[in-house]
């Protein structure tokens, strides 16, 4: 058992963090205040090899592990949770879910436009009726000659407003229950697919939320992605690996909001002293870091397993629910330490407690992942 990264790993490390560091924290207010996703930054993304984390080279993917792939996503968490999000959704639902279920023609042509950052990938399962419990969603799809025609809509799509390829997932025989549920890549632009409401949201502002509207949308059969009935079945395996990523932000996160707060106790005076010297302080800090090293083994626990190939569904719950619950308590004791200054944008505390209330909702909230947890220790 070796629980060091590898000589390369460190190297990707360091050089996500350098990108972050000049690339991303000098716009984090300016991307948060317009809530708008920089789209300028996609090539500086695509350059760095992220668009395409764990996609074979052949579809111009940079062929990392999930390993790898959790480095990336922590090191731009621990600056901009946002970005981090959004490439998260990119990476993990959309090109993953065509990477995992598409045909070799779907995959040679839709991934290599998403894993070069041409376009971002978006991923539709929510409804406003149907979030937890997915698979009572009333989108559905119709077969009609070589088309599939689409009605319903989709909630709090990642870029469902900027995305240029979508995976939807929609019934297609609703007396089969979950097994009547199938996945289809649409493309922006489609007739029929039109943006609804972007969310004004509490945090994460930088990565575009917004509902999608199918309207007699008409997509040509061969873009059905995956068996016919077998879509809600894939999407869960797809969320095992997603739920990876989620974790890798949370631990980023925590991470990124730790750090502000140990460096503002050795700066902040009061009493003549550092706050740093007060052992309150001393203990959020010592209890942090010691979670976030905790979440960080879970999570790379999960991501180990996935490269060689094992089923991860109760790791990838566990380093969900654990990473995400500790990086609220991380990010709430960031704001603690800060003081009154915590609770003013000039300080980067108060960006990170918005942000992370989202990695305990996102991608199934902390309720489902311990009824997932549960069902696999019952089973066994
Ligand atoms: C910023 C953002 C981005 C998102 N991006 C995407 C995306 O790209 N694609 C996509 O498809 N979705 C996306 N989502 C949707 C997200 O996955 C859902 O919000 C989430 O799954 C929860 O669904 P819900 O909001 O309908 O909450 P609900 O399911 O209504 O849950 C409300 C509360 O009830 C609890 N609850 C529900 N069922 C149970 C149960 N059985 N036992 C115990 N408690 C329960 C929940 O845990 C929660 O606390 C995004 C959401 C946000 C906020």
């Amino acid at each position: 058992m070796d629980l060091r990264l590898t000589e390369d790993q460190e190297i990707l490390r360091r050089g996500v963090r350098e990108f972050a560091d000049a690339e991303l924290r000098p716009h984090v207010m300016e991307w948060d205040e317009s809530q708008q996703f920089p789209m300028d930054l996609l090539p500086k993304l695509a350059a760095l090899g992220v668009m395409g984390v764990q996609f074979p080279e052949e579809y111009g993917g940079s062929a990392m592990s999930a390993v790898d792939y959790c480095i990336c996503i922590e090191e731009l968490a621990r600056v901009c949770p946002a970005i981090a999000l959004s490439v998260a959704a990119h990476n993990g639902l959309c090109s993953a879910h065509i990477g995992m279920f598409g045909t070799d023609d779907q995959k040679r042509r839709f991934l290599p436009r998403l894993v070069k950052g041409e376009v971002l990938g978006a991923w539709g399962l929510t409804e406003a009726n149907a979030g937890s419990d997915a698979a009572g969603m009333r989108t559905t799809a119709v077969r009609q000659g070589d088309s599939w025609v689409l009605n319903g809509s989709k909630n709090f799509i990642t870029h469902g407003r900027i995305g240029g390829v979508m995976v939807v997932v929609a019934v297609t025989d609703r007396a089969k229950g979950h097994r009547g549920i199938s996945a289809f890549i649409v493309e922006h632009g489609t007739p029929g697919m039109a943006a609804g409401k972007k969310e004004n949201k509490l945090g994460m502002r930088a990565s575009d939320t917004s509902e999608v509207i199918f309207t007699d949308c008409r997509i040509p059969a061969s873009q059905l992605l995956g068996e016919e009935g077998q879509g809600f079945v894939n999407t869960l395996q797809v969320l095992d690996a997603g739920r990876i990523g989620i974790a890798a932000l949370s631990v980023g996160l925590a991470q990124g909001a730790y750090e502000a707060a140990r460096d503002y106790a050795r700066e902040r005076k009061q009493f003549g002293q550092p706050i740093a010297a007060f052992q309150a302080v001393q203990w959020k800090l010592a209890d942090n870091a010691t979670s976030i090293e905790a979440a960080r083994l879970l999570t790379y626990r999960a991501a180990y397993l996935k490269d060689r190939g094992a089923r991860t569904t109760r790791e990838s719950s566990m380093a969900k629910l654990f990473s995400s619950e500790i990086a609220v308590k991380v990010a709430d004791d960031c704001v603690q330490i800060h003081g009154g200054y915590g609770f003013v944008k000039d300080y980067p505390a108060e960006k990170y407690f918005r942000d992370v209330k989202l990695l305990t909702i996102g991608e199934g909230t902390s309720e489902i992942q311990r009824l997932v947890i549960a069902r696999q220790l019952l089973a066994q």
